[in-house]
């Protein structure tokens, strides 16, 4: 069952009565909400004994976010009794979800699963869902596990225009779910679950997840990257009050301000492109004098009137009134500082491969699973796929295709045992 969108008079109305609700404060425009669209129906679901589970579209409700307090989305605020009893923003996953319900509301059983797949997937991005597509149309008995949504980063790209076969280009969002539907039309399963633990020198190889303990004979790690951080002091406490992370997701919010991005490679690149178009001035901040992104964004990046570049220059300060009012740089080059003011400060400096899962148990290079062209890590039957892998080169293309190797090594593993 869905959860169902309501107006402000349905929400006051609800809101009098003493049930416990939870109300989705979303956007269509926004990556993130699209996101946890799924699992927010599972919720609804799940919770349906106990919980009155609602959306609120925050374009459509006018006022509602400077009523409600709204600073991020997507935003699930719990009320009972018409007081808020907590909430939760930007969940990264569901289990995120699931423990911020549980302080509140009576916990749910999980139970194990005492089959045996041959392959597990963690991730459902491009590498993963590959892999799974590969996998089961080879007769392998395949689960991909996903936090969240399929897609992962892919999930929040707003358009793919590099990606064989799509001649206008393609949704990232559409991609993701097309991507997962083919797999699943193959037998590949698809389980919305937070891993929390692997062992992976085992026989079986032991997931445990938020849902209950997994067996799999061979496991394909496709758990991608996460947004690097500037490391400056109240980046964290600004976030969602001037800093962000991913233009795709909040730079809506920044309509007619001016914004600064940070960093020179295709993502500050396409961010910054993305927010001129929005924005009323963007500041792309790049540490070198020259960029590292492909020479299909240069042209693009002179010509838009309202984008300046500040070259060999470092934020070195971010400067706030509770939110963010502008950044204080240096010149790598000079060592003169200049405070620049702005609204919104997008850092987009590369990802951060998320290996914590695994990295007392595989090789890692600079964090990054050491795995070759054949995707096979350094335990037998364990594969990496995608951003995670150490590679010269990530795309979707590229994640696809270490999916498509990673099953086919993990059937010849299988047919072997
Ligand atoms: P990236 O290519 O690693 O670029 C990171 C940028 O941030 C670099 O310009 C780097 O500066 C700068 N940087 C790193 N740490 C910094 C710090 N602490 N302070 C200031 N600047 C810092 O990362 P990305 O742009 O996120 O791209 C990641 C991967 O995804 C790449 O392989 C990219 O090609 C791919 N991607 C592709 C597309 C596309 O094709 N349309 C779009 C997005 C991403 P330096 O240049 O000085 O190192």
């Amino acid at each position: 069952m869905a959860a169902t969108n309501i107006n402000r008079q349905q929400l006051h109305e609800l809101l009098q009565s003493s049930n416990t609700i939870l109300v989705d404060f979303w956007a269509p425009w926004c990556g993130d909400c699209r996101r946890i669209e799924k699992a927010y129906d599972q919720i609804a679901d799940e919770y349906a004994d106990v919980l009155t589970v609602v959306k609120i579209n925050v374009d459509e409700v006018e006022g509602i976010r400077q009523e409600e307090d709204i600073r991020r989305i997507p935003t699930l605020r719990l009320y009972r009794g018409g007081e808020p009893l907590g909430q939760i923003v930007e969940p990264p996953s569901k289990a995120d979800i699931d423990q911020f319900l549980s302080g509140i509301l009576p916990e749910k059983q999980k139970e194990s699963d005492t089959h045996l797949y041959d392959m597990v997937v963690i991730g459902g991005g491009p590498g993963g869902y590959t892999a799974a597509l590969y996998a089961a149309r080879a007769g392998l008995d395949t689960l991909v596990l996903e936090r969240l949504s399929a897609g992962g980063q892919m999930a929040l790209t707003h358009q793919i225009d590099n990606y064989p076969g799509f001649v206008q280009g393609v949704g990232g969002f559409e991609l993701s779910g097309q991507m997962q539907q083919q797999a699943e039309r193959f037998g590949a399963k698809s389980l919305i679950a937070s891993v929390h633990a692997v062992d992976l020198a085992t026989s079986p190889k032991i997931i445990q997840t938020s849902e209950g303990v997994f067996h799999a004979k061979t496991v394909v790690l496709a758990t991608g990257a996460n947004p690097r951080e500037l490391g400056l002091p109240n980046e964290k406490q600004l976030l969602g009050r001037g800093v962000a992370y991913c233009a795709a997701c909040d730079g809506m919010f920044y309509r007619g301000k001016t914004v600064a991005v940070v960093g020179g490679g295709n993502s500050a690149a396409a961010d910054a492109l993305l927010l001129s178009r929005i924005a009323e001035k963007v500041i792309l901040i790049h540490r070198r004098d020259s960029l590292r992104a492909t020479k299909i964004y240069h042209e693009p990046l002179m010509q838009a009137k309202n984008l300046e570049i500040r070259w060999n220059s470092v934020v070195t300060e971010l400067l706030h009134e509770g939110n963010l009012t502008g950044v204080r740089l240096r010149d790598v080059i000079t060592g003169e500082e200049t405070v620049v003011p702005c609204d919104g400060l997008f850092v987009s400096i590369g990802r951060n491969p998320a290996t914590e899962l695994v990295k007392d148990q595989l090789e890692l290079k600079d964090g990054y699973i050491l795995a070759g062209e054949t995707t096979e890590t350094s335990l037998p039957g364990v594969y990496a796929a995608g951003d995670v892998r150490l590679k010269p080169l990530r795309q979707v293309v590229t994640a696809a295709s270490d999916g498509a190797v990673a099953a086919h090594m993990a059937e010849e593993y299988i047919a072997s045992l």
